[in-house]
């Protein structure tokens, strides 16, 4: 299909995004809360839905809720009631998800993005619900069964609803990566797309531009990635347009992206849909937030992303790419913090993070918190090299090395061992620079007659010969004036 006809459509998409909570309990039951055990051991009477039991609400799942709820800038529900959605499904022993319909535990709220050419956006939240997730079937190929693991049934969920204000598939991606590192930071959950902790549904329309009117959706479900959460996204808006301008109508519809194919295929329709005959739970008693509990979250929330992202920018002056990578986690964000609590070279602590140890982390398969180092002695190499003592190659390469192997030396007293001491005194310098230029007769001459950037060759044969000893800086004073002399 023809550009010129694509751009005269404006893409629409709302986001599902359902997080795991991380509690140790499930939400309505003190059976574990554990991903990779083995199948149906995690699974209690309650679990089951045996007659005679009732739920009991765990009071963790409430408040992770409330903190993800805080963080997103949503009003707290102080009178919440859980309510039954009632389907059936063979991994949902109740025949019925106990969810939050009328009154969510949070209300509004919103992500802050950027499209693919920088233009800023705000995408509303619709609301944040607590569910509980269903157990998982599993279907062998070939099989003439299916097989149902039911620890996951019961687990807490939160459900993060957008409203339908994401225009770009980029902006989508920005939801469900700044919804991930929240759940992080918070750490009310794991996030990890893969084993299905963290899962999107996208509803997906398209118009013409200028519509006032939205126009008709289809939700796509079954996406663990966030490439195929934008692939999907971006294989729908083609699909349905070219079925706009062949004069076919949308379907409401639920349909299944296939990452292989990168299609997406029609489940069921929604005259299949069931109703859902929600009504309160009535085995549940309304749960109130109250001013004191919610003062005491408000009291525990940790540093967020975007506080410190703020700082990092206005009032360390770093570029918006350092703090963007400094504080997509919070682990190194807080390492971060910790070094400039020793340091005032804020950019120099920042190039050691994202370069230095992040390769050494990256190569060893290490984490922030597995690092060897205190925050402290990366301050101490920061200040060996901005005095001058050490060259800042010799610090992030052998200096490092020695210093992982012995942490709890001092890193002065390791160079100094080492013999990596910059020499900056002329008596130590000009004898090196003097046996280069001996060599290079012909090039000192050439120097003489104009070729200025001859210097480059010398200072790297000085660097050479002073193995790593010189400081560059007064290396390449006392070169230009030896060269004057020679
Ligand atoms: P439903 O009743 O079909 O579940 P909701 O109004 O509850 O629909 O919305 C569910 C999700 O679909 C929300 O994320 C919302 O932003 C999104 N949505 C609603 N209408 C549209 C539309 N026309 N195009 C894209 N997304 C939409
Ligand atoms: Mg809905």
């Amino acid at each position: 299909m023809k550009q010129e006809i694509i751009d005269t459509y404006e893409l629409v998409v709302g986001l599902e995004v359902h997080a795991q909570l991380s509690t140790k309990t499930k939400a309505f039951s003190p059976d574990a809360n554990a991903y990779g055990e083995d199948p149906n051991t995690n699974i209690s009477v309650i679990t089951l839905a045996h007659p005679g039991t009732l739920p009991k609400s765990n009071g963790k799942a409430l408040e992770y809720s409330i903190k993800m709820g805080l963080a997103c800038g949503c009003e707290i529900t102080r009178y919440n009631i859980y309510d039954r959605k009632n389907y059936f499904y063979p991994d949902l022993p109740k025949g019925f998800q106990i969810t939050q319909d009328k009154a969510p535990i949070c209300v509004g709220g919103f992500f802050d993005v950027e499209n693919n050419e920088g233009k800023a956006s705000r995408i509303r939240l619709n609301r944040i619900h607590m569910e509980e997730d269903a157990g998982k079937s599993i279907h062998l190929e070939g099989a003439a069964y299916t097989m149902v693991d039911l620890n996951r049934a019961g687990v807490p969920l939160i459900e993060i609803v957008t409203e339908p204000d994401i225009r770009y598939a980029e902006e989508a991606i920005q939801v469900m990566e700044q919804v991930r590192r929240l759940v992080r930071y918070l750490e009310v959950s794991d996030g990890n797309m893969e084993e299905g902790s963290l899962r999107c549904d996208a509803n997906v329309s398209v118009r013409k531009i200028g519509d006032t009117e939205l126009g008709r959706k289809v939700e796509v479900k079954n996406m663990n990635s966030m490439r195929n959460v934008q692939k999907a996204i971006e294989h729908e808006r083609i699909r349905q347009i070219k079925m706009l301008e062949a004069g076919e109508e949308i379907i409401s519809e639920t349909r299944t992206f296939n990452p292989d194919t990168g299609k997406t295929y029609s489940m069921r329709t929604k005259e299949e849909l069931n109703d859902y005959r929600y009504f309160p739970e009535p085995d549940l008693p309304p749960i109130i937030v109250s001013d004191e509990m919610l003062a005491r979250i408000s009291s525990e929330m940790p540093p967020l992303p975007k506080a410190l992202f703020e700082k990092f920018t206005k009032e360390y002056k770093l570029p918006a790419y350092d703090a963007g990578v400094l504080t997509d986690q919070k682990e190194v964000a807080l390492y971060f913090e910790e070094i400039c609590s020793h340091t005032k070279n804020f950019k120099a602590a920042s190039n050691w993070l994202m370069t230095t140890i992040k390769s050494y982390l990256n190569d060893s398969g290490k984490e922030i918190t597995d690092f060897e180092l205190e925050a402290g002695k990366i301050a101490q190499l920061i200040a060996l090299v901005d005095d001058a003592k050490v060259s800042n190659t010799t610090a992030t390469g052998t200096l490092f090395k020695a210093l992982i192997s012995e942490p709890d030396k001092e890193p002065e007293e390791l160079a100094k061992s080492l013999n990596l001491i910059q020499e900056s005194n002329d008596g130590f310098i000009v004898p090196i620079i003097d046996e280069v230029l001996a060599r290079f007769p012909d090039k000192v001459a050439a120097y003489k007659k104009g070729k200025k950037n001859l210097i480059g060759l010398f200072m790297g044969e000085v660097m050479k010969a002073g193995k790593g000893k010189v400081d560059p800086k007064k290396a390449n004073e006392l070169i230009r004036k030896q060269l004057e002399k020679a």
